[in-house]
């Protein structure tokens, strides 16, 4: 469920959402509506009305959510000052802004081409007919395909050493987290690790390709991180402050991820 509040006792408005899997009040900064509270259902003992709670909390936290929702204006001002998804619109690849070129075309699938020109670097998007309306999706497949090579060849120049190989790659784009290994060996990774610059993709690669040698993030995790990128944590660091940005990078496509999520949640 999901619901527009007026700010009323609270020092900020937000939206509120009713997740049937939260046990506890929870906030979050989303690119496209803001400050999104999560609490669970009003059917919860103690929930009914949670609004004073809600108050209290964003005001315990106002330093944080103020600081979180300057950083997301001045990125999403920075993204509508590159030119969202239109021609001529400057977009994050590989850590590069790239120049969006978008011409229709008149074959049956459309096609995006990477272009190194004497202006820079170019994105070139020839679209076919049934996509006129859709240049997000086109990009975020073209994308996907590209943040797939990037991770295997990733991979592959680290599970040599370590001795492990990863069961299974998959790619998703999760909101909260860059990647993720589960104990069967499976290495979960954002596609959006590809808008990065490469040391970033590289840094979560390390990052999940060492969960398959130790659980948990002791110290023995870390020293194996260190190994293999001794600045691991500036790479976070910049996954960290650019993250609104490579999830709004997208517009039309975070949009769509969010109904899914929703859906999800409702059900
Ligand atoms: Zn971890």
């Amino acid at each position: 469920m999901i619901g527009a509040r007026p700010a009323g006792g609270s020092p900020f408005g937000y939206v509120l959402r009713h997740s049937p899997r939260s046990r506890h009040l929870r906030i979050t900064i989303d690119p496209e509506v803001g400050l999104v509270v999560t609490v669970p259902p009003p059917t919860r003992r103690g929930w009914a009305r949670p609004e004073a709670r809600i108050d209290t909390f964003l005001r315990e936290r106002e330093t944080w959510v103020r600081k979180h929702l300057a950083r997301r204006d001045r990125e999403r001002a920075e993204l509508i000052a590159r030119g969202g998804l239109a021609d001529g619109a400057a977009i994050r690849f590989r850590g590069e802004l790239h120049r969006l070129r978008i011409a229709p075309v008149a074959a049956a699938r459309s096609t995006v081409a990477r272009v190194v020109s004497p202006d820079g670097f170019e994105l070139r998007v020839l679209l076919a007919r049934r996509d006129r309306d859709a240049v997000g999706r086109v990009l975020e497949r073209w994308f996907r395909g590209q943040a797939l090579v990037a991770v295997e060849a990733t991979v592959a120049d680290h599970a040599a050493e370590p001795g492990v190989q990863p069961a299974a790659i998959a790619l998703r784009d999760p909101r909260s987290r860059w990647g993720s290994a589960s104990q069967q060996g499976r290495l979960m990774f954002s596609w959006r690790l590809v808008l990065a610059p490469p040391e970033a993709l590289e840094t979560v690669v390390v990052h999940e390709l060492a969960h398959l040698r130790v659980f948990g993030h002791g110290p023995r995790f870390w020293a194996v991180v260190a190994s293999r990128r001794p600045d691991h944590l500036v790479w976070r660091r910049w996954l960290r402050s650019h993250s609104l940005e490579l999830h709004g990078a997208l517009g039309e496509a975070t949009v769509l991820h969010e109904r899914g999520a929703e859906q999800t949640s409702a059900g």
